[in-house]
């Protein structure tokens, strides 16, 4: 009789193109930078393993957030850190921190409760903005209430000197490119203002590279996305001040709890901060411009097109390359072309921000040079396409 053993052949690795089949989910080439709507980034071998070996064993996860976090901490040189399951509940969970304290009562209570405890949390009004949710709607989650200082495109140290009353709970700055960067305060400004008047910085770096930049700038919490730059597992990292972090942590017993994160997650986001501090093997802006040059030079070929290197907004050593379309010769719209390149098979995601002005920007980090060599087809043929109707027009016209 043959014994028929499940363990010994276990199912096989769902491989990639089985996975794009069984759901019919339409194949993605990235050019658009760690977007959270198509999965932000694709970690390394090391940090997938991590993850499996996380998900396989039991442990007592008190013990595994501290010192995961201990560990984070010292290579950093920072006080104390903690993994948490994105930014975003990095930036809750702060502002409760802040507000809660060592409050057990508010920790259980924080919505429901009218304690009169300070729950203002100033923000530079450029600052508050939709990074994909509101900046205000994750201060709200936290318990605190939003006061905007400055204009939407100034804030001084003084604007923000201004609103400081007893109510203040925090100051948050919001480090991004989605933010308004000029006539802004910097962060050593910012540090300065909170610790005159006795108050903690908190800094949103969530696509951020530097993890210690702006500790060390004196900020008391500093908040990363686990999966942008870090390249790690969905998760989210917070950076700071020792009993700061430990107020965040307990939030957990709290409305941090639909927020839970993984024991996986929480190994997966240490060995990828390892591995990034360590043996960073990160494309540096140069290398992108060297990937993108003979994109460029064929774009450049096109009718109606024109393109160049552009580097990153917030000052990240990010080169990009900005492709302008020409309407009046395409006869269509950068919008248009946009929604173009998604349809087909494969869906080319550009970045998007300046559709209006009828330019896109193509973030190669994600994209191989066989990738580019396929964006690169995909626009000619739209551009072909409508060259080609309008000649069909114009020979119309001139048999009329
Ligand atoms: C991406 C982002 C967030 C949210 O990060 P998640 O990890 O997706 O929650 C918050 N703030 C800024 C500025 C971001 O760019």
């Amino acid at each position: 009789m043959t014994l028929v053993t499940n363990n010994s052949c276990s199912v096989s690795p769902v491989n990639k193109d089985d996975m794009y089949k069984k759901y019919d989910l339409k194949k993605v080439i990235n050019a658009s930078g760690r977007m959270t709507i198509l999965g932000v980034s694709t970690p390394r071998p090391e940090v997938a393993d991590t993850v499996v070996d996380g998900l396989n064993a039991y442990f007592e996860m008190k013990d595994l957030v501290t010192k995961t976090g201990h560990y984070i901490a010292k290579l950093l040189d920072a006080e104390n850190a903690v993994v948490v399951s994105c930014a975003s509940a990095g930036i809750v969970q702060s502002v409760a921190a802040l507000i809660i304290k060592d409050d057990r009562d508010l920790l259980f209570n924080l919505h429901s409760s009218d304690k009169p405890v300070p729950r203002e949390i100033i923000v530079p009004k450029g600052h508050n903005v939709n990074f994909g949710a509101p900046i205000g709607t994750m201060i709200a989650l936290g318990g605190g209430v939003v006061v905007e200082a400055g204009f939407a495109n100034e804030c001084k140290s003084e604007q923000i000197e201004a609103l400081i009353n007893p109510n203040t709970a925090a100051i948050l700055y919001v480090k991004s490119h989605h933010c308004v960067q000029k006539s802004m305060l910097s962060v050593p400004q910012a540090v300065t203002v909170a610790h005159k008047h006795g108050i903690p910085l908190i800094v949103d770096a969530a696509a951020e590279e530097d993890l210690q930049a702006y500790y060390n700038m004196g900020a008391d919490l500093v908040i990363y996305s686990g999966a942008k730059a870090i390249e790690g597992p969905t998760s989210g990292l917070v950076v700071g001040k020792d009993q700061l972090i430990e107020w965040v942590k307990q939030q957990s017993n709290g409305i941090g709890r639909p927020m839970k994160v993984g024991k996986e997650s929480i190994l997966g986001l240490t060995r990828a901060i390892e591995l990034y501090m360590t043996d960073r093997h990160n494309e540096s802006g140069a290398d992108m411009v060297a990937k993108m040059t003979p994109f460029i030079q064929q774009l450049n070929r096109l009718n109606g097109v024109s393109a160049q290197v552009v580097w990153d907004g917030a000052g990240r050593d990010i080169a990009r390359a900005e492709i302008s379309f020409v309407e009046q010769v395409i006869g269509k719209t950068a919008v248009e072309i946009i929604a173009l390149m998604k349809q087909g098979d494969t869906a080319v995601y550009f970045r998007e921000y300046k559709a209006n002005e009828g330019k896109v920007e193509v973030d190669v980090r994600a994209v191989s040079r066989e990738q580019l060599s396929v964006i690169y087809q995909k626009i000619s043929a739209i551009i072909a396409e409508t060259i080609l109707v309008n000649s069909i027009l114009i020979d119309a016209e001139e048999v009329k």
